[in-house]
């Protein structure tokens, strides 16, 4: 773990991690259970554990610069594993949370998010060819994976047109509630 700065101990990054993830992070004693189960740990630059023992030594210039986070894919096997009830995938979603608010995201994978979460406002699902050319204008990708699209459309796997559902206003006023929060803490 030689990655991770020693002497960085940010007691209020402890304590915020804690307290939004409602985990007691002290107790982890680095097993490594949760990162022997994580699909995703051949992808991360710093393992599961490895974030949590990050966190317990108050690292969060290394927390929040790791790209593990925003790679996860919140299956929760990390904390269907923990011999000590962690709820692990909260807290990787604690950290994501954080780095969003303190605007250390990895561009691209935010660039989705965003794109992701706009169409769902606006539809009240997701609508895929949407999130395309939403990410498509925010990144500049515009060749990456295009050629699947000619396997795809005919399949029907990204329908033309979005699919608005009834409850659209609902789901819009959930993001508006949302913003609305946003401001009044900041
Ligand atoms: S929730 Fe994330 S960190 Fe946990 S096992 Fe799944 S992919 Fe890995
Ligand atoms: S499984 Fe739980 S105790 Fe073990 S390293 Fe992961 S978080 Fe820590």
């Amino acid at each position: 773990m030689d990655s991770i700065n020693l002497r960085a101990r940010d007691e209020a990054f402890i304590r915020e991690v804690e307290k939004e993830s409602g985990q007691n992070i002290s107790t982890c004693y680095q097993c490594g259970n949760c990162t022997a189960g994580c699909p995703c740990g051949p992808v991360y630059d710093l393992q599961v554990n490895q974030i949590m023992r990050a966190i317990q030594l108050g690292d969060k210039k290394t927390v929040l610069e790791a790209a593990s986070p925003w790679l996860c894919v919140s299956c929760s096997t990390c904390s269907a594993r923990c011999p000590n009830d962690i709820d692990v995938a909260r807290v990787m979603d604690t950290v994501r949370h954080i780095g969003r608010r303190e605007g250390k995201t990895k561009y691209v994978i935010n660039a989705f998010w965003d794109s992701f979460l706009q169409t769902v406002r606006f539809c009240g699902r997701s609508y895929e060819l949407g999130i395309m050319a939403l990410f498509m204008l925010r990144t500049g990708r515009f060749y990456t994976d295009l050629d699947l699209a000619p396997r795809m459309l005919p399949k029907k796997k990204m329908p033309y047109l979005p699919h608005l559902i009834r409850g659209k206003a609902a789901v819009s006023r959930i993001f508006k509630r949302f913003n609305d929060m946003q401001q009044y803490d900041d």
